[in-house]
């Protein structure tokens, strides 16, 4: 049963939307993230039950039970609207505002208002970062005025494609794999400028300025380090490569190859890194929704916290985190890494 797996594989995001059914405080707008296709589809399922259940448990988790969570266990609950990208592009299109062809926003959107016969309705948009540009500003529009007894999941692997007004609208749940190891000298430096992005006061330029410049120091720095233990890990294949007296061309093989290596441990560093930021950012969101430190998949990183975010600090905690995505897709972009690490750090000292 899909409730049961989601549950085990992502214990603090299920805690997190079972709590704030619990605390009837449940949003009508979600982003689920996550690079694993099954992840994204299966926690979507279990979100459109902890919406329509109509069974009554303590916790605020499905039951399992009652109509609505069965017929969405098998994919056949009236209410639950899903709309999927379509065709050659693979786009989701705006549609027709009169009579919209199916697979379209319109459509999707239309099917959202009419009123609802058994229950509360969910309307799941798969692969939302297919939603073409008509698509996404007609969207807003829902999302601005959602129709009653609803909510929205917007799924994707890429958040970062959509409008920063949709995705500032909507509460968004990163999936993160179970445990990661964050295998890179200066881990703990990186975390305590997150930390005082985080906690310092007051907030605005005089903090951010001196933590962007720690920030870019921490990655400048993994290029260093992975020189550093390259050679450390190569230096008896040099030593013996000193001693055989090999030929000019010998050498410069090695060497070429040593080149490699280090710049192939860099590029893992940097990924570790930002993984390590984004890391850090979601957790403070499951934090704030009432996770307890002990149910995420990295609580090191948030141990050297002064105070632990609040509830009242659930939104600043996601932006903190759709800051942590967009820096991460901007370094997949953007050439001037210094200037992205910089505004990244400047924004989130202005949360
Ligand atoms: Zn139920």
């Amino acid at each position: 049963m899909c409730c049961n797996n989601i549950t085990v594989r992502f214990p603090a995001q299920a805690e997190f939307i079972a709590n704030a059914k619990k605390h009837r405080r449940l949003g009508h707008s979600f982003l689920i993230v996550s690079d694993q296709e099954a992840a994204r589809t299966d926690f979507a399922k279990f979100l459109a039950m902890t919406v329509c259940c109509t069974g009554s448990s303590a916790d605020g988790r499905p039951c399992g039970k009652c109509p609505q969570c069965e017929k969405i266990a098998k994919g056949s609950y009236e209410e639950m609207i899903e709309l999927f990208p379509t065709g050659k592009t693979r786009q989701i299109p705006v549609g027709e505002s009169v009579n919209p062809e199916p697979d379209t926003l319109r459509w999707f959107d239309d099917r959202l208002f009419l009123s609802g016969v058994a229950g509360k309705k969910i309307g799941l948009i798969h692969d939302a970062d297919r939603l073409n540009d008509k698509s996404q500003n007609a969207l807003l529009k829902t999302l601005e005025e959602p129709p009653e007894d609803c909510a929205i999941a917007l799924i994707t692997a890429n958040p970062s494609i959509l409008l920063p007004t949709i995705r500032s609208r909507c509460q968004t749940i990163t999936l993160l794999a179970n445990r990661v190891e964050f295998d890179f000298p200066g881990i703990d430096r990186l975390v305590a400028v997150l930390s005082d992005l985080w906690c310092g006061s007051p907030r605005g330029l005089s903090l951010g300025g001196p933590c962007a410049s720690r920030l870019i120091a921490a990655a400048n720095a993994l290029q260093d380090d992975a020189r550093t233990e390259t050679e450390l890990r190569w230096k008896p294949r040099m030593d013996k490569a000193k001693e055989l007296e090999l030929s000019a061309a010998e050498l410069k093989n090695i060497e070429k190859k040593f080149e490699a290596a280090a710049a192939g441990l860099y590029l893992k560093y940097r990924k570790s890194f930002l993984e390590a930021i984004y890391t850090f950012t979601a957790q403070l969101a499951l934090v704030a929704a009432g996770t307890a430190a002990d149910d995420l998949p990295n609580p090191e990183l948030l141990a050297g916290l002064k105070t632990a975010p609040t509830a009242g600090e659930i939104d600043r905690a996601a932006a903190f985190s759709n800051l942590a995505a967009d820096l991460a897709d901007n370094l997949n972009y953007m050439v001037n890494e210094e200037l992205a690490f910089r505004s990244f750090a400047l924004d989130a000292a202005l949360l």
